[in-house]
């Protein structure tokens, strides 16, 4: 018998309250330090469509480096050769933004959710689309069948002014050749694809495809089986950072978090999960969203293992 979702999430929504208080939400981006610590949402799509929801699902949140997941498979659909010569597969073992591994492996990054990775795919989409920025957002009001879908232009403004270390990765690659764009105009498309606003909701539905062998709720396809299958195995091994294998660990699903304090999670064939809580662990990663989604998956009795 499947579990009653929604029962699940209301107990964890109350069961998390005493963790409030013990992250720290991120500063070095000024524009994220304003927002409400205290929020938590979480939403859940089941492969039938359904959504669960409770606590804040339906306020927006900076999505940062969840949107690596998504210009992942965007890139991926208008570059098929040369994205993994130019990107690796592997999990990086460092922090998300470090330069460390970058100059040892001649420019180009472990993989491509840490950010010299994403950066790289920024650049892939400049190359290939006319309309770089509307491109992203037309990709996003589709998987999240949300025509509301934005950027924030003053949280990607307050980046820009001080990625000082994304603008040293990005020189970096540039001597290496693996940055073909300028690296100007790679860092503002960079800066805005991290700043777009989605709640649980959308991210809950914009994840379905993943769970559904690429196909979108309406049976469109959106990526193809075999390409679901990459990102859902780069999500397992690389999508929390330095806290992937704490999260397959204790969780056991691929998922990708952001430093906005959202996580989304998937179980392909069952469903698509969102977490937002905005204080952060020492890795970056949401501190109450980790513990909801281990906490989900043990209640559930629901994980790919
Ligand atoms: N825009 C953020 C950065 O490049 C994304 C980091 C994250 O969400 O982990 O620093």
């Amino acid at each position: 018998m499947k579990p009653n979702f929604q029962k699940i999430i209301e107990e964890i929504s109350r069961e998390v309250l005493p963790l409030l208080g013990l992250g720290k939400v991120a500063n070095y981006i000024p524009e994220l330090a304003k927002i409400d610590p205290r929020k938590i949402g979480i939403s859940i799509c089941d492969i039938d469509g359904n959504v669960y929801s409770t606590g804040d699902c339906k306020t927006l949140f900076s999505i940062q480096s969840i949107s690596k997941l998504f210009t992942l498979c965007l890139a991926m659909k208008l570059e098929d050769n040369e994205l993994w010569n130019r990107v690796g597969m592997e999990p990086s073992g460092t922090a998300f933004n470090s330069l460390v591994l970058l100059e040892e492996e001649n420019g180009i990054p472990r993989n491509p959710f840490i950010n010299a990775g994403a950066i790289v795919i920024t650049d892939i989409i400049l190359g290939k689309s006319k309309h770089p920025s509307d491109s992203i957002l037309k990709f996003m009001r589709e998987i999240t069948q949300n025509k509301n879908i934005k950027f924030n232009d003053t949280v990607a403004v307050s980046e820009r002014k001080h990625g000082h270390r994304n603008a040293a990765l990005s020189y970096l690659m540039k001597d290496y050749g693996n940055i073909h764009k300028e690296v100007e105009e790679v860092l503002n498309l960079y800066c805005r694809h991290c700043s777009l606003e989605l709640n649980c909701e959308d991210l809950a539905r914009a994840s379905y495809f993943l769970i559904n062998q690429g196909k979108d709720i309406d049976g469109k396809t959106v990526l193809i089986p075999r390409d679901v299958k990459r990102v859902n195995s780069l999500m397992m091994t690389s999508g929390l950072y330095n806290n992937a294998g704490k999260f397959a660990f204790e969780v056991g699903l691929p998922a990708k978090s952001g430093v906005g304090g959202g996580i989304v999670g998937v179980l392909p064939g069952q469903f698509s999960i969102s977490v937002w809580s905005p204080e952060l662990n020492e890795s970056g990663n949401s501190l109450i969203g980790m513990k909801v989604m281990e906490m989900f998956t043990t209640k559930s009795g629901m994980s790919v293992f």
